[in-house]
């Protein structure tokens, strides 16, 4: 049985309206691909807590499970349970990836790395019950002739769609508080191109999501990968840097092949920010046509912006909200710096880590010290500018500029599956927050009197009694 965990608001997310989170859910290729390398004659299941209870009295002989940073105590529990009552458990993923030692004091054995080129031997090994402590690929293995992805292993009807396919692994930069550059060692593995369109024609839906990290990274196979994508006819979403609006042929092919949308990086306004963490080929200045030009081509854009780095004050919330309303941006995911164990930001920052706690490591909570704020001005911070870009205001503003834009009205509903779905997400877990600068500012009104009255001299101060005269006291 493969699990993936779910913990606190995230548990069964996938159960609820469409509004209220089912859309941010979609397949689970990483327990997929170990269920396709799963040796023939094994019964492999699929539980994703995020949509479904785990059956905990299950009769199976092995457990694999894999995690995040923030879901590892969640996984560590799950595990414990399975042990307790014999069965041995795998850890894999991210964490497990990251933090070996720590991981496999909660389980019988760990996989580092992808699993391709290992689980077998898992699975053999665990049959023979003979589980080493640790398995991990001597290099990283191909991604030629992968297996097929097993999705009628999901609960299709839970996810927003279970059609999801990964072209490439890891990303050739080295953003250091990225941790798909601390698990992929800031390399990039592509799949054959025909192996990838073989899998979007017959995926058995006219939409879906390539999961890649980075999927232009290496710009020669995204063209060929382009190319071939033409006749498939079918409407696509990724993940890519900006850098792909510096070739606007580059741009039009991409939206000929049929991508819709893109989730960009854009981190922060700040180049400051940028150097601190190595991602200084996203420049700000180029943004704003970099942007015009993938709308103008029919392709909409979500921004992942993070809050916290070393150059953000209180400020930095009201500039952002303003740059992303400026530059149109169709939706937006704000998350809170978060130094991931393993990756180059966790060694800069961990003497400035005030909670150790990893289930709060989930991108929406400040676990560190930030430089020029204070720890709930951030969180503060963070929780505004969420709640106030999906105002019902701006999000009928976006949907009235998608409408006017180039194959607007063909991709309106994507636009406002993802805005309502963040808008719900925000209603039901009650976000709210407050401007920390705008605080500052009312405090900041008496201050600056105060500093006029300093550089004034005294006797020019103009004469307002403070009492009525004549009364005593
Ligand atoms: S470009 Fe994106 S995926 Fe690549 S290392 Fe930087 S943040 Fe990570």
């Amino acid at each position: 049985m493969l699990i993936a965990p779910a913990d606190g608001k995230w548990r069964k997310v996938g159960r609820r309206s469409f509004f209220n989170g089912r859309t941010f859910r979609f397949s689970l290729l990483s327990l997929l691909s170990v269920a396709a390398e799963t040796p023939a004659g094994v019964d492999v299941s699929v539980v994703d807590e995020q949509i479904e209870d785990i059956p905990w009295d299950a009769g199976v002989d092995l457990v694999g499970i894999t995690c995040m940073t923030a879901l590892a105590p969640r996984a560590y529990e799950i595990a414990a349970h399975f042990r307790r009552r014999g069965i041995p458990v795998v850890l894999g993923g991210i964490h497990a990836t990251l933090c070996p030692d720590e991981a496999g004091q909660h389980a019988d054995a760990v996989v580092v790395g992808d699993a391709e080129g290992i689980w077998h031997r898992v699975v053999a090994d665990a049959c023979a019950s003979g589980l080493k402590k640790e398995y991990r690929n001597p290099t990283a293995p191909s991604l030629t002739n992968l297996k097929p992805v097993p999705r009628h292993l999901l609960k299709g009807d839970r996810y927003a769609t279970v059609a999801a396919i990964q072209a490439t692994r890891g990303c050739p930069h080295t953003c250091s508080f990225c941790s798909v550059s601390a698990f992929h060692g800031g390399r990039q593995r592509q799949r054959p191109v025909e192996d990838v369109v073989h899998e979007a024609e017959t995926i058995g839906s006219d939409f879906f999501i390539f999961v890649d990290d980075n999927l232009t990274a290496d710009r020669d196979y995204a063209r060929r990968l382009m190319e071939a994508m033409i006749p498939v006819g079918k409407k696509w979403i990724t993940q890519s840097t900006l850098a792909v609006a510096d070739d606007p042929s580059f741009v039009r092919l991409a939206a000929r092949a049929g991508c819709i949308g893109l989730f960009v990086g854009l981190e922060t306004f700040n180049g400051s920010n940028l150097e601190s963490v190595d991602k200084t080929f996203n420049k700000v200045k180029e943004y704003k046509r970099a942007i015009r030009l993938l709308h103008d081509n029919g392709i909409g854009v979500e921004a992942g912006i993070v809050l916290g780095f070393e150059g953000d004050r209180p400020e930095v919330f009201r500039r952002t909200l303003k740059m992303l309303d400026d530059l149109h941006i169709d939706a937006v995911q704000v998350s809170i710096l978060t130094p991931i164990p393993g990756t180059e930001t966790y060694s800069s920052t961990w003497h400035r880590l005030r909670d150790h706690d990893w289930s709060h490591y989930d991108f929406h909570r400040v676990v560190f010290q930030p430089k020029h704020m204070t720890i709930d001005q951030l969180q503060q911070g963070h929780d505004w500018i969420t709640h106030e870009f999906y105002r019902p205001w701006r999000i009928a503003r976006r949907f009235v500029r998608h409408a006017l834009r180039p194959g607007g009205p063909g991709t309106i509903k994507y636009l406002a599956a993802i805005n309502m779905a963040y808008w719900g997400r925000i209603r039901t877990w009650g976000i709210k927050g407050k401007n920390p600068a705008a605080a500052k500012n009312a405090g900041g009104h008496v201050r600056g009197l105060t500093s006029l009255r300093r550089l004034i001299p005294r006797r020019s101060w103009p004469r307002v009694p403070l009492r009525p005269r004549g009364r005593a006291g």
